[in-house]
């Protein structure tokens, strides 16, 4: 059953609770007996959204706005923002004036990636999901928001070992495979999610394969076109690692499970939530260009393609700094820019294929 089938099936038996970037908790939504999913871009050409948003808006926030008021998205009981970027602030303003769902919150995050931003976060955590709460009828307590955290910890570290297996070579899939197990945890039933790691695991178990000369890192914000990453195991690219929002930098840094109150535990994930992988909206995003060189050294990988999605303000300029380093460190990379159609992907091919004979060097 594809993604939408199968969130229809679970919204029978479930309130699901939609987010769009990696900074939604969904620890709490879990805690409520919610299913929390990441809405996905589709191939939906944005034709309403163009009556609500402006030109400029990127793609992506235009897609998801797409798929809402098109009512594909009518098995959400909630919707839930967070404070990333000025397209999905103005998504959430459409949202919330069209009734897209029943529940439409905002959570507004501090801007600066700093442990000082936790006391005001939890408070902001704390008011949000009292509203959700009331509006859902359902509820979290110390037990279940315990729980809960070591369910999403455990999947982490389910993600972290797929990652692990396939720098070591030990996981022989296709990227396109690869990033379709990983992005599935952000929707998948954590239960079910587990399973199919650990039949990943048992089938790649005594696996063995080289591709040092084909490996690359691949840096994006969200990245959801399955047929980018068939495009580039077509030409011959092994995506090794990434520096993805819904890829490595969702799967670093757990939410600790110490505490012995509501309160602690609340603490707990405001810190990890503020000081995890910064996107390129956060002020500074220091941690996001060591970590993408680290991934770089510690997978012997030949090089990094840098995917933009079109318009995309932060990334276009986090670019600047990203290239400065990769030169500084003389790692080749490759600057694409598309949307969540890939509509000029004649043009990515070319570019790709000419990047994989300099790296590769066939
Ligand atoms: S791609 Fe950029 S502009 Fe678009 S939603 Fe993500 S951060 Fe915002």
């Amino acid at each position: 059953m594809d993604y939408l089938g199968f969130l229809n099936e679970i919204a029978k038996s479930r309130k699901v609770i939609g987010y769009f970037d990696t900074y939604f908790p969904e620890e709490f939504a879990y805690a409520m007996g919610l299913h929390p999913v990441r809405i996905m871009s589709d191939d939906e050409e944005p034709v309403r959204a163009n009556e609500f948003l402006q030109g400029f808006c990127c793609p992506y926030a235009k897609n998801i706005l797409e798929q809402a008021l098109k009512k594909k998205l009518n098995f959400l009981s909630a919707a839930i923002f967070t404070r990333y970027c000025d397209s999905l602030r103005g998504v959430y303003e459409v949202w919330k004036s069209e009734k897209l769902s029943p529940v439409v919150e905002f959570i507004r995050y501090s801007q600066v990636v700093r442990e000082t931003a936790k006391d005001y976060l939890s408070l902001e955590f704390k008011d949000v999901f009292n509203r959700v709460k009331k509006a859902l009828g359902c509820d979290y307590d110390y037990d279940s928001l315990k729980y809960a955290i070591s369910k999403v910890n455990k999947k982490r570290k389910a993600l972290q070992r797929l990652y692990s297996m396939r720098k070591e070579g030990k996981l022989n899939i296709s990227s396109e495979d690869f990033y379709k197990t990983v992005f599935s945890s952000t929707w998948k039933p954590i239960d079910e999610f587990l399973k199919s790691c650990e039949a990943l695991f048992l089938r790649n178990n005594s696996v063995n394969v080289n591709f040092d000369d084909k490996k690359v890192v691949l840096s994006a914000t969200e990245l959801d076109n399955l047929n980018f990453f068939k495009l580039l195991d077509e030409i011959g690219f092994f995506i090794v690692s990434d520096d993805i929002a819904s890829g490595t930098r969702y799967v670093k840094d757990f939410v600790s499970e110490e505490g012995d109150t509501l309160d602690d535990l609340i603490e707990n994930i405001a810190l990890r939530y503020i000081m995890k992988p910064p996107c390129s909206v956060k002020d500074p995003s220091d941690r996001r260009i060591d970590e993408l060189i680290e991934e770089v050294k510690t997978s012997g990988a030949k090089g990094v393609i840098f995917f933009r999605t079109r318009f995309c303000d932060s990334e276009g300029i986090e670019y600047a700094f990203i290239k400065r380093r990769l030169e500084t460190e003389k790692i080749p990379h490759l600057y694409i820019e598309s949307d969540h159609r890939l509509s000029n992907y004649q043009q990515l091919r070319t570019r790709l294929e000419a990047f994989y004979e300099q790296i590769v060097g066939i």
